[in-house]
């Protein structure tokens, strides 16, 4: 196989990579990277021949991997974009409000660019989606050789898949983001153990070991407490979430803690795309077992739009949970404003339940002392560390030991690590060094031939 990382920046980012296997050529994944806009935050797709490509894969639908795809599918229209039944409804909704946010972004970052892709792009991308059923070959046929790709369950986010291709000569498979916990609303990853040729995995959690006391469940458990300390002694709670999954799993969990009196009853504020989700996710939830979700939880909880009059550095003017995008508290988001006005009240908690890249605020929020002032860069505004800050480790990706053994069950000839920051990369190339397989950390633009 020929492999390409066409994400520029390398780590994790803008995903995109080209392999080819025979005569068969496919990209797998195409997103924008997060921490940058406009040309600078999607892949080299100018590196693959115009029309070239037989066929594209989507993994999810979070816009890492998802958030470039109109612009790659305009340059190869008659490759069809196979992806799951799940994703097929998700990305309509995320794409939608890429355009909207990318409009938005054209004049506050002064970037002409943008929009990268207009609603025309969405329409032409949707006729050439094409749904595959989960755990069941599709045969791709050309100049008289056929390839099989098949899609595995990857738990991760509801329609996330693994990808595993198999051509006459090599069987490949692709980890895509992984989680193998069941959460409450989605099951776990459920994935073939046999030999593999080539094994590309995610290194999402290399750089962290987790702490035997901090198990998934005792995690949720903790976070729940903070909460309830929180509102008993009158202050509100931040929770920033990914609007794509994240929040729609807190909302089961905090229905359920309301239920059981585990927490007081206040009002629960959510962000709009996050909202919107929750009615594609009910849809998805009555074609498949594997995702239990019903959109009777917001009535039952009675989550609520974020008040209109948010002002930056003020108090909301409502006290309660804040259940809002974005998870990493990145600018110009619901989770940045709220955060500016509740950091500099003791009684205040703002509670992360995923990972912070370092270099975005709420990596910089959880590294700051309490009682050190703390600087909201975009809106001019300088609050103290008072609220109490936490990190809840909840997160979407398997443990680095888990993929080390899914590495070892699967005993490829060869390893790519991928979407991984370098660190973490690292650890797993330190770890299977002894292994008998040969071992490649590709750099972006470059191709390697296994
Ligand atoms: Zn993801
Ligand atoms: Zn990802």
């Amino acid at each position: 196989m020929k492999f390409t990382d066409l994400n520029p920046h390398g780590g994790i980012g803008a995903n995109c990579t080209l392999c080819e296997t025979g005569p068969f050529r496919f990209v797998i994944d195409s997103g924008i990277h997060p921490k940058h806009a406009g040309n600078d935050s999607i892949p080299r797709h100018d590196l693959i021949e115009r029309n070239s490509l037989d066929f594209i894969i989507l993994t999810h639908c979070h816009l890492d991997h998802l958030g470039s795809l109109p612009l790659l599918s305009r340059h190869h229209p008659d490759a069809p974009v196979l992806l799951s039944y799940a994703s097929s409804i998700l990305a309509r909704r995320m794409l939608s409000n890429s355009v909207s946010v990318m409009k938005r972004q054209r004049n506050e970052l002064n970037l002409p660019e943008l929009p990268l892709y207009g609603r025309g792009d969405l329409s032409t991308l949707y006729d050439r989606m094409k749904p595959l059923s989960i755990n069941t070959p599709q045969r791709v046929e050309k100049e008289g050789k056929s390839i099989e790709i098949t899609l595995h369950h990857a738990g991760h986010v509801a329609g996330a898949v693994s990808v595993e291709v198999k051509s006459e000569k090599e069987r490949i498979f692709f980890t895509g983001d992984l989680l193998f916990n069941d959460q409450r609303t989605l099951d776990g990853a459920d994935l073939p153990l046999e030999p593999v040729d080539v094994l590309v995995t995610e290194t999402t959690r290399g750089g962290t070991a987790r702490d035997p006391g901090r198990q998934r469940e005792s995690e949720l458990v903790s976070l729940l407490e903070e909460v309830g300390k929180t509102l008993n002694r009158g202050g509100s709670a931040l929770i920033p979430v990914f609007a794509l999954g994240r929040m729609q799993e807190m909302l089961v969990v905090l229905d359920e803690a309301f239920r059981r009196k585990a927490i007081p009853k206040v009002p629960v504020f959510c962000s709009g795309l996050g909202m919107d989700l929750v009615n594609h996710f009910h849809e998805i939830s009555k074609n498949t077992n594997r995702l239990r979700f019903n959109r009777k939880v917001l009535k039952s909880m009675g989550a609520r739009p974020l008040p209109r009059k948010v002002e930056p550095g003020r108090p909301p003017p409502m006290k309660g949970i804040f259940l809002v995008s974005s998870g990493m508290m990145v600018e110009h988001t619901p989770s940045y404003i709220i955060a500016s006005g509740l950091l500099g009240s003791d009684r205040n908690s703002i509670l992360f339940v995923g990972y912070c890249d370092p270099d975005t605020p709420g990596g910089q929020l959880l590294t700051t002392q309490t009682g050190q002032p703390f600087e909201f860069e975009e809106i001019d505004c300088v609050e103290p560390v008072r609220a109490k800050i936490r990190q809840f480790d909840l997160s979407g990706h398997a443990d680095r030991d888990e993929l080390l053994a899914l590495a070892r069950k699967l005993s490829p000839k060869t390893t790519f690590l991928h979407h991984g920051d370098p660190h973490s990369r690292t650890w797993f190339a330190n770890e299977l060094a002894g292994d008998d397989m040969q071992l490649i950390d590709p750099e972006p633009l470059i191709t390697y031939e296994t």
